[in-house]
């Protein structure tokens, strides 16, 4: 019998996101159409996600622009511990 904890799979909707994650949350504000986040959701592993309103011709939105320094400004507002991962996190990687 393994005493390794399980991914947290219960309903996401229940889990509470983290404290430093909402804060970083608080603090984005998009570069370029000015939007704030709408939130924090946690996926099964406990990993807090960030979700962001761009408006729909946002450079962002369309991949034109980066948003590495709206997210790193955020991070650094949160003031805390976090870990930043950039890019399409649920896109599985290229094939
Ligand atoms: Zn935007």
């Amino acid at each position: 019998m393994s005493r390794r904890r399980k991914p947290n799979s219960g309903d996401p909707r229940k889990r509470k996101p983290d404290a430093v994650a909402q804060r970083a949350a608080s603090a984005y504000r998009c570069g370029h159409c000015r939007s704030r986040s709408l939130g924090v959701t946690v996926d099964q592993y406990g990993i807090n996600h960030l979700n962001i309103g761009h408006d729909p011709s946002c450079p962002v939105l369309l991949g034109t622009v980066d948003d590495a320094p709206d997210v790193l400004r955020a991070a650094a507002a949160a003031e805390g511990p976090l870990v930043v991962v950039l890019g399409d996190f649920e896109g599985g990687g290229e094939e």
